[in-house]
């Protein structure tokens, strides 16, 4: 399968007090055409860090190395024309809370007619006939009338549907959905993820998803990665991980999860808390919390391991006996 991002050894450092501090460290993942893969973690963990640094959204006082690749091209290294081109053309974002990223003032047409025309060049009356179409798609009603009102007489569910729309109307090859559904009730949420399943399905989209809730994952993804602490400490088949998870972290955010089919019915909360970005633990940032932690733990950091094809634990546990030696 073709990969349509490959990002190799990310790295992002915040400059606090004249310091620096690796928010997200030694990231490794691709996504492949037409998948979509969930990135899970609790917040604050680096999610959001990481698809900003893939689309070079990261502000002054942050340093970001290592390769994002996309179309032949490492993203990261390319001339900011060329980034702004790809932003919002071939790969696309939409945010937990639409009303920030839509503009209050402007009518909803107006600003898919935007997206419309930077990206495909269509003006006047072409422009409005694809914005009906484009809000159609994604499931609103009456798109002829909507497409004239303002953002805040839409509900919370219909201005995502608008971003979103807004996200596709350059067809992308690659949707980055940062928590889209957190900021909906329960039923909204269900049918923004059945829009966004239905929209790579029919498109090939290929969809990085953003989120701390593991049902979501179960719901949309093939594969996962877990995120801790600014790691990948987990990924692979979201089938495989959920039936048999292997590092202790993640072990622990799927006891924390009630489950319908078993007699769990309260949640198992992990103990402790996420290391603050000036306080990382030496050795496996987990450490503090793990209950299986080891002298080794404590002094070094382990690398990622294969356990199975295309299943990579980050976990002395799991890493070869002489190096955990
Ligand atoms: Fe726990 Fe050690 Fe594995 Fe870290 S490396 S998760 S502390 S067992
Ligand atoms: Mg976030």
């Amino acid at each position: 399968m073709a990969k349509v991002l490959d990002v190799r050894g990310l790295r992002v450092d915040f400059r606090i007090d004249e310091r620096y501090y690796p928010a997200v460290h030694d990231i490794h993942f691709h996504i492949d055409e037409g998948e979509t893969l969930g990135l899970v973690g609790e917040s604050g963990c680096g999610k959001s860090v990481t698809s900003l640094a893939i689309m070079r959204l990261l502000g002054p006082g942050t340093k970001v190395s290592g390769e994002v690749r996309y179309g032949g091209k490492n993203l990261l290294a390319i001339p900011d024309a060329e980034m702004r081109r790809i932003r919002g053309n071939d790969i696309s974002m939409i945010f937990q809370e639409p009303m920030t990223s839509l503009n209050p003032v402007q009518r909803i047409g107006t600003q898919i007619g935007e997206s419309l025309f930077l990206h495909r060049g269509l003006t006047g009356r072409a422009a409005r006939e694809q914005a009906i179409q484009l809000l159609q798609e994604v499931g609103i009603p009456r798109a002829e009338e909507v497409v004239d009102d303002y953002p805040h007489q839409l509900s919370g569910g219909m201005r995502q549907r608008v971003m979103i729309a807004i996200a596709m109307a350059c067809n992308p090859k690659l949707l980055i959905a940062d928590e889209p559904t957190t900021a909906l009730d329960v039923t909204i949420q269900a049918q923004i993820l059945d829009l966004m399943r239905r929209l790579s399905r029919d498109h090939g989209t290929s969809i990085l998803l953003i989120t701390h809730d593991l049902g979501v994952v179960a719901e949309m993804c093939q594969r996962v990665a877990v995120m801790y602490a600014g790691q990948i400490v987990e990924q692979g088949p979201v089938r495989e991980i959920f039936k048999h998870p292997q590092h202790p972290y993640t072990i622990g955010l799927l006891n924390s999860i009630p489950r319908m089919d078993g007699p769990r019915t309260r949640l198992t909360p992990i103990e402790g808390n996420v290391p603050s970005l000036r306080n990382m633990p030496r050795g496996c940032r987990f450490a503090p919390r793990c209950p299986h932690a080891m002298d080794v733990c404590r002094a070094q950091d382990p690398e990622p391991v294969m356990v199975e094809p295309g299943h990579d634990v980050r976990c002395w546990l799991h890493a070869p006996v002489k190096e955990a030696r």
